[in-house]
């Protein structure tokens, strides 16, 4: 009889890992069990619809964990992967300073050509909940919520709990809890940050900015790229970065320079209003005046050119919180690493792996979240291949 091999989660970890695994050794019976009618749900999200599915090149000061995803990158190079993903039918290209994505732009595209691979090669598609499993004699029993399975190998690529309308909304870390891993406090992570002071009348103002992040004096991130100011919050790439870095029970301040020492040189004969118009869009500029107390008909003299100038370059905003899981991309936390080896299979329960963004293992915006989750999968095919 056929050895079995079951994905529980199907998402682009899973994914990719089953169709290398199958395309190796047809002789395997390999299932993906998703809750979801539709596989591959938060990648279709990915990139703005447009999947960036890798960044420029690795830099593993992006991720924590950073010794555990370096050895995951020299055993998969970064030429290497792309080289699989031109394989699996995903031809990418560079957008400039953002990374690489598919030639068609399409996150959509990319799971339709990942899923009918996975129907090509005779993958079988369970559509159900997996509430639990247990290790048997032999094989891996797992408790769904139609029906019950048995299988040779099991791989729990379920996510974290980023955008749960996907899916992905956690439940399988009280069931590893359970069974006595160690799971890492769970934060929403690469999301808008909101912040103290009143920024509704901000909404929807957009602009080059340099953000840094601050814990009293000490600078703990610094990005620069397009700020996007909610009614509460802070957003963008930038800003999500930062996120990253913040944990909810600390306090914090977000530094924002809108001029990063553009040469912005006193101007004869203008109002403060006219001159704040030059410089940034009109929202903004209201909010300066009122903030720095300038009437609209004042003349810009030097004290208000010095104070506008100072202002504009270190905007200060005090940290709230962070937007929910609902709004952020990845998720910080999830089964500490330490619960697995280097092949991503678990150190505690024979025949049991993990893969994806179900580990504690987050990276920056750009790509890294995809390049890590994709590259566990193909390495742990490369594992079963020879184990099972
Ligand atoms: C809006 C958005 C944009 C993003 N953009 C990018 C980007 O451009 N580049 C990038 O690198 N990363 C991006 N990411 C992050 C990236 O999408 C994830 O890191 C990646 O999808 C993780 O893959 P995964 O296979 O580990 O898990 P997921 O993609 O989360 O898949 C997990 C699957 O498991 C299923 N599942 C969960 N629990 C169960 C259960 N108990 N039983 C059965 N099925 C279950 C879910 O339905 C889901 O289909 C983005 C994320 C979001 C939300």
């Amino acid at each position: 009889m056929s050895k079995t091999v079951a994905f529980i989660g199907g998402g682009p970890a899973s994914l990719v890992s089953a169709i290398k695994l199958k395309e190796l050794r047809n002789d395997l019976d390999i299932f993906i069990i998703d809750r979801n009618e539709q596989l591959l749900k938060k990648l279709r999200m990915t990139g703005n619809g447009k999947c960036n599915i890798a960044p420029i090149k690795d830099d593993v000061s992006k991720y924590n964990n950073q010794n555990f995803v370096k050895k995951l990158f020299d055993a998969i190079p970064f030429d290497e992967y792309l080289r699989e993903l031109a394989e699996l039918g995903i031809l990418t290209k560079i957008i400039k300073d953002y990374g690489y994505y598919p030639i068609s732009e399409s996150a959509p595209n990319v799971a339709e050509i990942l899923i009918n691979k996975c129907k090509r090669l005779g993958i079988k598609i369970i559509y159900d909940f997996v509430s639990d499993y247990k290790i048997g004699k032999d094989l891996v029993k797992v408790r769904g919520s139609k029906e019950n399975y048995s299988f040779d190998h099991l791989v729990i690529a379920t996510g974290g709990k980023s955008h749960p309308e996907t899916g992905s909304k956690g439940e399988m870390f009280l069931t590893l809890e359970k069974h006595g891993y160690k799971i890492n406090p769970l934060v929403p992570s690469l999301c808008p940050i909101k912040v103290k002071e009143d920024v509704s009348s901000l909404f929807g103002v957009r602009g080059d900015a340099k953000v840094s992040l601050y814990q009293g004096n000490k600078l703990i991130k610094e990005e620069e790229g397009e700020l996007q100011f909610k009614s509460d919050a802070l957003s963008g790439i930038c800003i999500m970065n930062l996120s990253k870095y913040i944990n909810p029970m600390e306090i914090y301040t977000i530094k924002v320079d809108f001029l990063m020492n553009k040469n912005v040189k006193k101007i004869d004969d203008i109002t403060c209003k006219e001159y704040l118009l030059s410089l940034v869009k009109d929202n903004l500029a209201k909010y300066v005046m009122k903030e720095l107390k300038i009437k609209e008909d004042s003349l810009l003299d030097s004290s208000n050119y010095e104070r506008i100038v100072k202002y504009l370059s270190s905007m200060t905003f005090t940290f709230d919180s962070l937007y929910g899981f609902k709004d952020a991309q990845v998720t910080r936390g999830g089964l500490d690493i330490k619960e697995i080896d280097e092949k991503f299979s678990s150190i505690k329960e024979e025949n049991i792996s993990f893969i994806g963004e179900i580990l504690d293992i987050d990276g920056e915006c750009g790509g890294y979240n995809l390049r890590f989750s994709i590259s566990s999968g193909l390495l742990l095919s490369s594992y079963l291949l020879t184990k099972m």
